[in-house]
């Protein structure tokens, strides 16, 4: 058996030791209530683990422990170079468990193994590595003075942070957060969502394995609006970093104005346009990035290229090759690694799009490919990635984030047309233009209103660069040193001399 067979992983996953409590101070333990909720695979129905409900007392116990660990200077105190030393290490560690932590993303969540394994946990170790490789090279700032004055304007840990991620790239979305917020020296308590707890939970363990003190990491896995709501609501939480929906996004603006006005920080959902000129320099490659920018991750991804703008000229010649580089997207068992299209992540995520390709039907859209619900038979959640052409930017599958393997083809005459409708959306968050002309390439890219922009290519990027969005895909940005801006505060210091 190797690695390369579905086999492989199905041992493992059947002898896979699976921990569904929450992590305080250290240690696992169970919440207050001792209530929990069943962990289900959306691959085959499976109840995976039984895992802690946490809710307003758990959040209470992690907050005043958070605190007190800050406060204590463990590790809010430690020399820059020995926090990155602990962290170096946890990047080893999540390397050393790569096959667990992937297997666990696939189970919990549905993606294909092989993305977990290629993607997602590479991605997690790098986001914590290189967070770690920079804390001893940020420096702080000598303002211009007087003579007889010194002004320090320097960097101080904000205290206890709230990450609250998503499902759709657990662990990642969770390593964007915690290697600045780490780094930094805050306390962090890290709330996954219900739909995909287990890599976080898992993650506790292996920092504590790595040193972190006990208390600067905590999991509490829950409800959104039990104990996600309980830390945005804190009086005690210092910042609230968030990835997930602009709903729920705008709900924790208002808790924070509500409560403590905690500094909220908010990546959130997307309707990315992906604008195809009829001078691209390779039709084919961009008909091959325009279908994995929809199909990848079952289209569950925030800058998914759920709108693809094609100049009119080259609609009937371009498209075909759209539909038939989709149709090679197909649905599978996540645990084959030859599988490229997992299952939804639950039920409700499956009906979701269901309604949504429903909906492109009844405004008058043209369904060119997939549009339906397969291998039920074997108790999973499967969709066939989609495609509309004949979209109006104006219908809800060109307006609403699907968060599904759904893709929108709309014509347009000139660039400037093309700049109108990519920019009609209250999203920000990426967009991408195909094209052989640098001036046109360069002005398109000036005028689009989002965070990422790719040109000749779809999502592109690397830790070194920031990302997050424009309008409402949110504010502050994950990844790059600019990630650090949002976990700390700045202070100035102004001495006589
Ligand atoms: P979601 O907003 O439903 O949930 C995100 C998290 O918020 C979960 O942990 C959930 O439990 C919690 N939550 C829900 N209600 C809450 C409340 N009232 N108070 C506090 N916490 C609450 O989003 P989702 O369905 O998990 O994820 C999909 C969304 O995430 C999409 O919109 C996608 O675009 C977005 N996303 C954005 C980025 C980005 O970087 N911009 C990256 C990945 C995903």
């Amino acid at each position: 058996m190797t690695i390369a067979s579905r086999e492989y992983w199905q041992e493992r996953a059947r002898t896979l030791k699976i921990e569904g409590r929450a992590f305080i101070h250290g240690d696992y333990c169970s919440s207050v209530s001792a209530e929990t909720f069943d962990c289900v695979s959306p691959i085959d129905g499976r109840v995976l683990a039984r895992v802690a409900s946490c809710a307003e007392n758990d959040a209470e116990r992690a907050v005043r422990d958070a605190r007190a660990t800050f406060d204590s200077g463990a590790w809010s105190r430690m020399a820059p170079v020995a926090r990155k030393a602990i962290l170096l290490r946890l990047a080893t560690l999540m390397e050393e468990n790569a096959e667990e932590l992937a297997l666990l993303e696939c189970l919990d969540m549905g993606k294909p193994i092989s993305d977990a394994l290629a993607v997602d946990v590479p991605a997690a170790v790098r986001a914590i590595r290189w967070s770690a490789e920079a804390i001893d090279k940020i420096y702080d700032e000598v303002a211009s003075t007087a003579h007889d004055e010194l002004g320090l304007v320097t960097r101080e840990a904000i205290g206890v942070v709230a990450a609250i991620v998503p499902w759709n790239f657990p662990l990642l979305m969770a390593c964007w957060k915690l290697g600045p917020a780490l780094g930094s020296g805050n306390s962090v308590i890290l709330k996954p969502s219900e739909k995909s707890p287990l890599t976080a939970i898992r993650l506790a363990r292996l920092a504590d394995e790595a040193g972190l003190p006990s208390g600067v990491l905590n999991v509490l896995p829950g409800y959104g609006h039990t104990v996600g709501k309980a830390l945005a609501l804190h009086m005690d939480v210092d910042c609230l970093v968030f990835t997930g929906s602009t709903r729920v996004a705008k709900q924790l603006m208002i808790h924070a104005g509500e409560s403590n006005m905690k500094r909220v920080w908010l990546e959130a959902g997307g309707k990315s346009p992906n604008i195809v000129f009829a001078d691209a320099p390779d039709l084919q490659a961009a008909a091959q990035a325009a279908a994995a920018a929809i199909a990848y991750n079952q289209g569950e991804v925030c800058t998914a290229g759920s709108r693809l703008l094609v100049e009119r000229s080259i609609l009937d010649s371009f498209v075909p090759m759209v539909v038939e580089a989709l149709a090679q997207w197909r649905p599978g068992h996540p645990l084959d690694p030859q599988t490229n299209v997992g299952a939804m992540v639950d039920r409700q995520q499956l009906d979701t799009v269901l309604a949504y390709i429903e909906s492109g039907c009844s405004q008058g859209a043209r369904l060119r490919l997939g549009g339906q619900r397969v291998l039920e038979e074997t108790g999973g959640l499967f969709i066939e990635p989609t495609l509309f052409d004949q979209v109006e930017n104006s219908m809800r599958i060109a307006r609403e984030e699907i968060f599904g393997p759904v893709l929108s083809v709309i014509a347009f005459d000139d660039a400037e047309e093309a700049v109108r409708i990519a920019n009609d959306t209250p999203y920000g968050l990426a967009a991408a233009i195909w094209t052989s002309n640098l001036s046109r390439a360069h002005l398109t890219a000036k005028a689009l209103r989002a965070g990422s922009v790719w040109i000749n290519q779809y999502d592109g990027g690397d830790m070194t660069a920031p990302f997050g969005g424009f309008k409402q895909s949110g504010n502050g940005r994950d990844k790059s040193l600019h990630a650090f801006d949002k976990y700390t505060e700045l202070k100035a210091t102004w001495i006589k001399l």
